[in-house]
């Protein structure tokens, strides 16, 4: 859609109001076009959305997406049709969808992208490579949720801020308790080892005093 010259001239005289600056008829018409054009998508993406809340009213389990192509809203797939699927946590790929139907991933997941890690930001964000992140969830140092394939391999790993205190950045909350909780323990070890050890000299001392 393209506006008419009076619109843009419209346009020039607010645009001067507000920016004191003279726009040329080229730079206006370029403006205001854009400004429409990005009101058209925001439009269209909300009556999409409107849309897809009637269905669910009726469909409240959801259904396949066939108006386009989305990513997965946890593993970042594109999918479309047959190989998607949209409910209240909005559009995933069907191994995504069994992860959070099960309990495997919590839903939020879907919408929260800052409440956990996945293995790339691992490697970004701490150094650890996705073999060694395997390995520490072997040995119960991380835990993880494990999205897996039809066949039962994991597929995605996702790692919950709240269950891996440990990977929080170093200046928040959760990380300043998290290392208080562990300096107390660290320190009650210290004080038990000291005091079972001075109970050992004890009892030596006296065992040789006999
Ligand atoms: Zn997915």
């Amino acid at each position: 859609m393209s506006l008419s010259k009076e619109r843009i001239d419209e346009f020039k005289k607010i645009y001067k109001e507000k920016f004191n600056k003279e726009l040329t008829d080229a730079e206006a018409s370029e403006s205001a076009n854009n400004l429409v054009g990005f009101f058209e998508l925001l439009w269209k993406s909300s009556l999409r959305d409107m849309q897809r809340e009637e269905i669910l009213k009726k469909e409240p389990k959801g259904f396949h997406i066939a108006d386009g192509i989305y990513n997965c809203m946890v593993c970042r797939r594109t999918v479309t049709g047959d190989e998607s699927w949209y409910d209240q946590w909005g559009v995933k790929c069907l191994l995504c969808q069994k992860a959070v139907e099960d309990g495997t991933i919590p839903g939020f997941v879907c919408t929260d992208h800052d409440s956990h890690y996945k293995t790339w930001e691992l490697k970004d964000k701490f150094k650890i490579h996705p073999q060694t992140a395997r390995k520490m969830v072997r040995l119960g140092e991380l835990k993880a949720r494990i999205v897996t394939t039809e066949k039962g391999e994991p597929y995605e790993y996702i790692f919950l801020k709240k269950e891996n205190p440990q990977l929080i950045c170093r200046y928040s909350p959760e990380r300043k308790s998290y290392d208080r909780h562990r300096k107390k323990e660290s320190e009650r070890l210290k004080w038990e080892w000291k005091k079972k050890e001075r109970k050992k000299i004890k009892t030596s001392k006296n065992t040789s005093q006999i």
